[in-house]
């Protein structure tokens, strides 16, 4: 009797043990991935829901910036900032504060041009849909962003927000921002790495978002902003949906909702 007590005390402390070992690492930041490129190097680093670094040839690019000044610890300073829309999730004027980033060129839409503060107004590029800017190397093309189906009380209205397709010397990355399944993305061509949101209500369902993927077929996915209320998607899901259908593509799960001090 008191052998089997130990034995379960036992189990359960490795349980209990395994599980806080599992939540501590699951909590953390994901490792950047790192893409050999002609001699130059690509690293990606998720950072939270729709936040991300790049870093390209010694240059630093933050997606949004959101989540304080703490998410973005022992990441270098930012060389270029891609903000997509107007919403806090994506313009947060405190995790731009906190990080000191006065006279970083900020990409932007209109609407974020017109809702940020005083301070950063000349270190704005505006583009619109459409729009190409090569910068630093890099070439800009501004991809819209929308709900579906379009109306003018939608929570993200055609022409407003921004998504992102970037060409590092002849790697495409595109970054959807928060949309539908809208055609401009089913029609994208030759994208190496895509980052897909997928949150209903603001977005769109893993249905629909392993429907477009399967359009436009880019070699490497990461499911991104994902999180919302009162739906969760599920990714794993989302990953076997493209994959049952294309195995080529490369799912990249990632935790995108790391907890920060
Ligand atoms: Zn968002």
């Amino acid at each position: 009797m008191f052998k089997k007590s130990i034995l379960n005390f036992r189990r359960q402390f490795l349980v209990f043990t395994g599980l806080f070992f599992f939540l501590t690492a699951w909590s953390q930041r994901p490792d950047a991935d790192i893409f050999k490129m002609e001699g130059k190097e690509l690293t990606i680093q998720p950072i939270l829901h729709g936040t991300l670094a790049l870093e390209y040839d010694g240059k630093v690019i933050y997606v949004d910036p959101y989540g304080g000044a703490k998410a973005f610890e022992g990441i270098k300073k930012p060389d270029l900032i891609l903000i997509t829309d107007i919403h806090g999730d994506h313009l947060n004027e405190k995790t731009l504060d906190g990080l000191g980033v006065e006279g970083v060129t900020i990409v932007a839409p209109q609407a974020v041009a017109d809702q940020i503060s005083e301070k950063y107004k000349n270190q704005l590029v505006i583009l619109s849909n459409g729009n190409k800017k090569s910068l630093m190397g890099i070439d800009i093309l501004a991809i819209p962003m929308y709900n579906l189906p379009e109306s003018d009380d939608a929570k993200h209205v055609k022409g407003r927000g921004n998504g992102y397709l970037l060409n590092l010397t002849g790697k495409s990355i595109y970054i959807s921002g928060d949309t539908a399944d809208i055609p401009e993305m089913r029609n994208l061509n030759d994208i190496d790495i895509a980052f897909v949101c997928m949150n209903l209500p603001y977005t769109m369902d893993i249905n629909q978002a392993a429907s477009a993927v399967l359009d436009f077929k880019p070699k490497i996915v990461y499911p991104y902003h994902y999180r919302g209320r009162p739906e969760i998607s599920d990714t794993e899901a989302f990953g076997k949906l493209v994959n049952a259908k294309n195995k080529d593509i490369e799912v990249r799960l990632r935790n995108w909702y790391p907890e920060y001090e």
